[in-house]
């Protein structure tokens, strides 16, 4: 009998002991545990996202603007929508979706300039857009450069019948060079080769338009072509003009001195508003004035230190400092950054010695 008590005694004490423990092992899990789960899975994504921003904007200033410029752009948000806006009767800019692109609508079709981030999405888009517009084709597309937010989209325009013209450094910088020396691509794939190259310029007329395309110097790349429309005195600048401020891209041919004589000579052209590769409003010829100036002045006056022998670590600091914080913080950050420094010096040196490098 006693023995049967204590039993029952014992079996209510470990039956009373389990209930805190049991309420114990679920609350953890009802409410304690959960909260700091999601707490550690938010902290994790949020490394996570810190790793990858950093890496992102590590390794593209170094591989060439383009890459990792753009990779960005299309691993973190959903891309804003393509939106076109007028400019002037019968010339139009499609912001968002990658470089912006110029619509020049006459009667007997578009000539375009830029083709947006590579992708049937941005192609789809920005046919949508030019279709609110004009229910032309569009007979001719120009790219200003290799990146793959304004040349992605090469091919899937060829196919639909579209001339595409490019400057011959375009499909060069696809095939030579570039980071791993196999030509550039970019994490979303490698945009295709225009059909139609020129070497000085091209002249295209369809119905009253006219466009012409110049590569003047080397500037953003070796491929860089800027489009000048006489009769409405627009010129497309792709991204030798940004609102960001200028990004040399030194492995895809890249070249400071050369973008501010690139941009001395469209100067020289009779125009009023310009439209850059980035950025989502149309610019007056001052806008550019001020920005070829300041290229200008960055140039000469990093010839002029390298000259008088200031060392490679020595130039960003001297050149801030003497040309002043404004033009100092602006070149700063994409023109010599880290991984920069050494094809900017190299470019100065060697233009400082007298030689040009290409
Ligand atoms: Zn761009
Ligand atoms: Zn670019």
């Amino acid at each position: 009998m006693s023995q049967k008590k204590l039993m029952v005694l014992l079996v209510v004490i470990v039956a009373l002991a389990a209930i805190p423990l049991v309420s114990m092992a679920q609350a953890p899990q009802g409410q304690g545990q959960q909260p700091p789960a999601d707490g550690q899975r938010r902290g994790g994504a949020r490394g996570e996202g810190r790793g990858r921003g950093g890496d992102g904007q590590a390794a593209p200033r170094g591989d060439g603007q383009g890459r990792g410029g753009d990779a960005r752009g299309a691993a973190q948000a959903p891309p804003a929508p393509q939106m076109i806006k007028q400019v002037k009767p019968g010339v139009y800019m499609v912001i968002n979706g990658g470089g912006n692109s110029t619509v020049r609508v006459t009667d007997q079709g578009v000539i375009l300039v830029d083709t947006k981030n590579l992708g049937d999405q941005f192609y789809n888009e920005l046919v949508a857009q030019i279709k609110t517009v004009t229910p032309q084709p569009v007979k001719y597309a120009f790219v200003t450069h290799v990146h793959q937010d304004h040349a992605g989209n090469i091919e899937r325009f060829q196919k639909a019948g579209t001339q595409v013209i490019v400057y011959e450094g375009l499909n060069k910088n696809l095939h030579v060079g570039g980071p791993n020396g196999k030509g550039y691509e970019a994490a979303q794939g490698k945009p295709a080769d225009a059909k139609l190259t020129y070497t000085k310029n091209k002249k295209v007329k369809l119905g009253k338009a006219e466009a012409i395309a110049y590569h003047f110097d080397n500037g953003h790349t070796s491929g860089d072509t800027v489009v000048y429309f006489p009769d409405v005195k627009v010129v497309s600048l792709g991204d030798e003009f940004t609102a960001a401020g200028p990004n040399v891209d030194y492995p895809n041919g890249g070249s400071i001195l050369g973008w501010s004589k690139s941009l001395a000579q469209v100067l020289k052209l009779d125009f009023d508003t310009a439209i850059p590769g980035h950025g989502n409003d149309p610019l007056k010829k001052a806008d550019v004035m001020t920005f070829q100036k300041r290229m200008d002045a960055i140039g000469k006056k990093a010839v002029e230190l390298v000259k008088a022998g200031t060392p490679k670590e020595q130039i960003r600091q001297q050149i801030q400092m003497q040309l002043g914080p404004e033009m100092g913080n602006w070149q700063m950050t994409n023109i010599v950054n880290d991984m920069r420094l050494d094809l900017f010096y190299q470019e100065i040196s060697n233009a400082a010695k007298g030689r040009r490098t290409e």
